[in-house]
């Protein structure tokens, strides 16, 4: 065993301090986190990004709160700390697990009467938001912040505290009122349109002072704003996509936000999504009819085959096949899909939609579909297994979105060999590198980015993809270059890591 004096002089050295440099300490605080609870892409994000930190020696914990569904699968979380809950009689619990499949260290905020119960995370059974969602997620944020500082009743102190959407936005408020030392925060936002405005009178009920809520500060438009707390209040800002951070600076795109954010565009950065590769990986995918890799990209016949004869479309080797997988909404664009598609099954292709959402949208594609039978196949539902098929069966992608946070499938159907046709926006112009002459010369395209989002501009990408659709060699290229490209969330993480090291050597806890 190493002598004191070792120790002692060994810690004043260089190796240790840029050691202890390198296992920067982060508290992510959430409320989804894939595969505890989820409703929507923030829980992925919260279940892959904290392992892919944890590679690269961050010691990340991530605080979610303890909703049933949580409680009854980490059963065996084991007691760390309590405190007074500040918003209810009682006490509050901070209990430890890990997450399932991973080394990661969950703190779950257990407080039954806020978070046991049937239901979702955010609405009741009957679909309605629950009345108290102000305090419950008042007390994930309260949670987050008083564990990132001093007054905190855990030995474990984090260098940053990283928060999420409007659920976790209050805790940079909490820590900007707190007196003693408090860690530096990031407010990362996943989708703006989901902002936590409530009625005024809760400002006091929640423990905030009455002078925070004023147009410089929590207050957005009479209502408290959980996100506006949040993006006034952290001290650096992100979001899922470098282009998408720069629209959230304009009217139309910003909610109602982008004044602030404009305002604060010096510490608001975009970091792009990763995806899950093992799972998205067509070189082993059981949901597939053949697996294949960029080399045997040809063996997606038999998966077009096999989609073909499970959607009752004709089987036909040479018609292509495009697929669409997403939420029926005006943000995916389906109005004008349902309005283009009869002009793409003339143009002689065929199309699978997959995807639930705005009643009449969905009601008129069924109608389309029992117009134009083998050639329009539309399912309405929620398919896991369904769209690994569809990403591996079909040709194309369509995924005209009028605004993308960041956007996933765009990332799995270019691993898929599936070139994307998407609307230039957000993640999407990130992600998909437009088919035009001079980057098919220079090998790097791997689909079609249109920027007149309507009928003509969907119409017009669509029919460039099927004409280089039938050049076998530019498509092949175009295919292996998407499937070459590197989404995992390696670069992602190493990203977040320096944000985070920027922030931490200013201050710490
Ligand atoms: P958003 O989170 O805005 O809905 P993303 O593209 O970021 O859009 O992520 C959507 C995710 O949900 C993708 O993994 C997509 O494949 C999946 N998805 C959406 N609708 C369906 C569906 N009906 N069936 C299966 N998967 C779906």
């Amino acid at each position: 065993m190493a002598s004191l004096p070792f120790i002692l002089h060994y810690r004043r050295t260089k190796t240790y301090n840029a050691a202890k440099k390198l296992f920067v300490k982060i508290l992510y605080a959430t409320s989804e986190i894939h595969p505890l609870i989820k409703t929507g892409g923030l829980a992925d994000v919260s279940g892959a990004l904290p392992a892919a930190l944890s590679a690269l020696s961050v010691d990340i914990r991530v605080i979610v709160p303890g909703y049933r569904t949580v409680m009854e699968k980490l059963a065996d979380a084991s007691p760390l700390a309590r405190f007074a809950n500040p918003f209810a009689s009682g006490e509050v619990e901070i209990r430890e697990a890990r997450l399932p499949g991973t080394t990661v260290p969950i703190l779950i905020v257990v407080c039954d009467a806020f978070f046991n119960r049937d239901g979702g995370p955010y609405q009741m059974p009957s679909g309605q938001d629950w009345p108290d969602n102000a305090l419950r997620f008042g007390l994930l944020s309260y949670a987050a912040a008083l564990l990132a500082s001093d007054r905190s009743p855990l030995d474990w102190r984090p260098d940053v505290l990283h928060c999420n959407d409007w659920q976790t936005g209050l805790a940079p408020a909490y820590l900007r009122f707190m007196p003693g030392k408090t860690a530096p925060t990031v407010m990362t936002i996943h989708n703006l349109a989901y902002q936590g405005n409530f009625g005024s009178h809760l400002v006091g009920p929640l423990g905030l002072p009455p002078h925070s809520f004023t147009m410089q500060g929590l207050e957005y438009h009479g209502f408290l704003s959980f996100l506006k707390a949040g993006l006034f209040y952290a001290d650096r800002l992100s979001t899922v996509s470098p282009t998408y951070a720069r629209e959230i600076q304009q009217e139309h795109l910003g909610f109602g936000m982008h004044g602030l954010l404009h305002e604060r565009r010096d510490v608001l950065t975009g970091i792009l999504n990763g995806i899950d590769i093992n799972e998205w990986n067509p070189a082993r995918d059981a949901h597939l009819a053949k697996c294949y890799t960029a080399k045997t990209v040809a063996r997606k016949r038999e998966n077009k085959r096999a989609l073909q004869e499970r959607l009752g479309l004709e089987v036909d080797a040479e018609k292509p096949l495009i697929a669409v997988i997403s939420r029926i909404t005006y943000q995916k664009g389906s109005d004008v899909v349902l309005a283009v598609a009869p002009e793409i099954l003339h143009e002689g292709a065929q199309l699978a939609m997959l995807g639930s959402g705005e009643k009449e949208i969905e009601q008129a594609l069924a109608m389309l579909a029992e117009r134009h039978p083998g050639k329009l196949s539309v399912t309405i539902g929620y398919d896991e297994g369904l769209s690994h098929l569809m990403e591996a069966g079909a040709d194309m992608f369509l995924m005209p979105s009028r605004y993308e946070p960041c956007g996933l499938n765009q990332m799995y159907s270019q691993r898929y060999g599936t070139p994307p046709i998407v609307n230039a926006t957000g993640g999407l112009a990130d992600t998909v590198v437009d088919a035009s002459p001079e980057n098919i010369a220079a090998g790097t395209a791997t689909g079609f980015a249109f920027r007149n989002m309507n009928y003509g501009g969907v119409l017009e990408a669509v029919c460039r993809a099927l004409d280089t659709y039938r050049d076998q060699a530019v498509w092949t290229a175009i295919q292996q270059h998407g499937m070459a490209t590197d989404f995992s969330w390696k670069k992602s993480a190493r990203e977040y890591l320096a944000l985070y090291r920027a922030l931490s050597s200013r201050q710490t806890v």
